[in-house]
């Protein structure tokens, strides 16, 4: 069956478009097209959205010259988005990156909350190899003695000026906290948390 877009479905008469790389897959961005965006992205090879902001047609591309060049055209199911494959010009979004899409919080943060799961994890399970569990072992005191001793070399490194040996030790001070944090059966949130409450204050 011959599958057609339908502009009706949506009160506004626009249809989203995804609009995808066609060498590498990433997803780029997605933007809205109404029937004059579509015929006139058919008719050029180039994308063309409604923009809703600007409430007029949009071709992407039209000032930084980073045209979207159309590849393949597919609909779904019920006609109601698009899917194009495309061929940048240049860097999609308007921040210069290649695609508009990323993570949110870029995952930096949510990172320490997975390695503090991981410590956890080595506490309840200590296994012979895991330098985690041998930390827990030795107790309170000499994970409290491991932080003091981390913090000196961090501030030993403070006065050079090699950046990767200063990261490294605030990297390894970051960790014997965790583990001290942990051994206290504490959390990063819970100290977020003061920090937050201080913050309120002020
Ligand atoms: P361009 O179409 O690339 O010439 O960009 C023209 C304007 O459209 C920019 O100044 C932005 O305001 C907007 N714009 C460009 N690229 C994007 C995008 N990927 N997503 C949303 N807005 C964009
Ligand atoms: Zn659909
Ligand atoms: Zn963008
Ligand atoms: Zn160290």
């Amino acid at each position: 069956m011959n599958r057609e877009l339908n502009f009706d479905k949506s009160p506004d008469g626009l249809i989203p478009a995804v609009i995808q790389d066609a060498e590498t897959g990433k997803v780029l961005m997605l933007g809205y097209m109404n029937q004059e965006a579509y015929e006139k992205t058919v008719a050029e090879g180039i994308v063309t959205f409604f923009s809703r902001s600007k409430s007029r047609l949009w071709t992407k591309g039209e000032t930084s010259n980073n045209f979207l060049h159309v590849r393949e055209t597919l609909i779904d199911c019920d006609g109601d988005t698009l899917l194009i494959k495309v061929a940048p010009a240049g860097p999609t979004c308007h921040t210069g990156d290649d695609t508009c899409f990323q993570e949110i919080n870029t995952g930096k943060g949510q990172f320490l909350n997975y390695l503090q799961h991981i410590i956890r994890e080595r506490k309840a399970n200590p296994s012979e190899k895991s330098y985690t569990a041998s930390l827990f072992a030795k107790g309170v005191n000499k994970i409290a003695q491991k932080v003091g001793e981390e913090a000196v070399e961090l501030v030993i490194e403070a006065k050079d000026d090699n950046d990767d040996l200063f990261k490294g030790e605030a990297a390894d001070l970051l960790f014997h906290f965790l583990v001290l944090l942990e051994q206290k059966n504490l959390d990063l949130d819970d100290i977020v948390a003061v920090l937050q409450s201080r913050h309120v204050k002020q």
